[in-house]
């Protein structure tokens, strides 16, 4: 890990102890707040720590909310808070999800935040882009779509030595895919912000490197946040850069691919098959395109889920961290916007 990306992850420098019986809020969906409930007393209990869980009044009717007594929300864009100026005396807030584009440029938002990056989504997500890339690296469709009385034999598929998957955005998931694919043999080719090297990956980085990347992988998973810079990404002229018949998993956000030029480009052929789980707007409108394109398989942003078993350690962790004054797990960077 470069000096860069430790201040990144772990934030700046100590910062003074925090409240030693902190008040966390939970501020996530409604629906979910008794299995996080049970999660987080599980990891606090397990790490001796003290702390008041209290739910939001949508989670739990009948409680009252006193603003100034909260010192951690735990939100997700989901939830009930969104305006966090009445929070006096608020330290950190947590994001239950991984992006965070929701909230990162909320001007009410005058804490650090931090995001999910915990083993729940690492592994979701490596298990649902493995299980979407062997579908295209095997030809699954062919076989299961195609059973009409004919034997192709010709129809052998390459072994995944030969075969490159490129991964656009290498973090904490895009690493995590990475981990799964290396030891089948894919040939792995990855593309990030800022340069890297990641075992077993060729990185590239810059318009450059994904011009590079693009023009040699023929199965491409984006796993990019939502950003300024990253909005529309994928536009007529970066697919048109694709090598032809290019099979693309989205699983980032649905603001990296400019609609339009996608079905323009699956229509052509130019591009092979997508599968996306994440869209500009969701749930998926009924009449949108993507739903009846023969090239395309819509999932229901279900990649990777927060599941509170495994995420409540994470929270449980800066807890520990704020209370000692140590320096927070996964800070978001709010001017690079994820
Ligand atoms: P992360 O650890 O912050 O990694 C983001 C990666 O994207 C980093 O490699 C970063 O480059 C790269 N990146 C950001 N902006 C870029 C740019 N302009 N050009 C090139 N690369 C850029 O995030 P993560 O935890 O892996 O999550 C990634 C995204 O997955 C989330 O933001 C969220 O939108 C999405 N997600 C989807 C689901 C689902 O169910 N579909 C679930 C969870 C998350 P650097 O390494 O240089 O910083």
């Amino acid at each position: 890990m470069t000096d860069a990306e430790r201040r990144r992850t772990d934030g700046p420098e100590p910062r003074k102890k925090g409240p030693q019986k902190p008040t966390l809020l939970y501020a996530g969906p409604p629906d979910e707040w008794l299995r996080w409930q049970k999660a987080l007393e599980a990891a606090l209990a397990a790490r001796g720590l003290e702390a008041r869980l209290v739910p939001h009044p949508a989670a739990a009717p009948g409680t009252e909310l006193q603003p100034d007594e909260i010192d951690v929300i735990l939100y997700a864009p989901t939830g009930p808070v969104s305006d966090f100026s009445p929070f006096s005396r608020l330290r950190a807030v947590f994001s239950l999800w991984a992006g965070v584009e929701k909230i990162v440029a909320n001007p009410t938002l005058e804490v650090p935040l931090t995001r999910m990056v915990d083993e729940g989504l690492r592994q979701g997500m490596a298990e649902y882009v493995t299980g979407h890339v062997l579908r295209y690296h095997l030809d699954l469709d062919r076989h299961i779509f195609g059973q009409d009385g004919l034997w192709r034999h010709d129809l052998v598929p390459p072994l995944a030595r030969d075969r490159q998957v490129a991964i656009l955005g290498m973090g904490a998931l895009g690493q995590a895919v990475a981990a799964m694919l290396r030891p089948i043999g894919f040939r792995l080719l990855g593309w990030s912000r800022r340069p890297k090297s990641v075992d077993g990956v060729a990185m590239h980085h810059g318009a450059a490197g994904l011009a590079a990347v693009l023009g040699a992988a023929e199965i491409a998973v984006a796993l990019l946040p939502a950003t300024p810079e990253t909005e529309n990404l994928l536009d007529a002229t970066r697919l048109s850069l694709a090598r032809p018949g290019l099979r693309l998993i989205n699983a980032g956000r649905g603001s990296l691919i400019d609609e339009a030029a996608l079905i323009a480009a699956l229509d052509e052929g130019r591009i092979g098959h997508a599968t996306l789980d994440v869209f500009r707007t969701e749930p998926l409108p009924p009449d949108h395109p993507f739903w009846r394109h023969p090239r395309v398989t819509v999932t229901p942003h279900i990649a990777a889920e927060t599941r509170p078993e495994t995420a409540a350690e994470v929270v449980a962790d800066n807890l520990a961290r704020l209370i000692a004054g140590r320096p927070l797990l996964h800070l978001v960077d709010r001017a690079a916007g994820y």
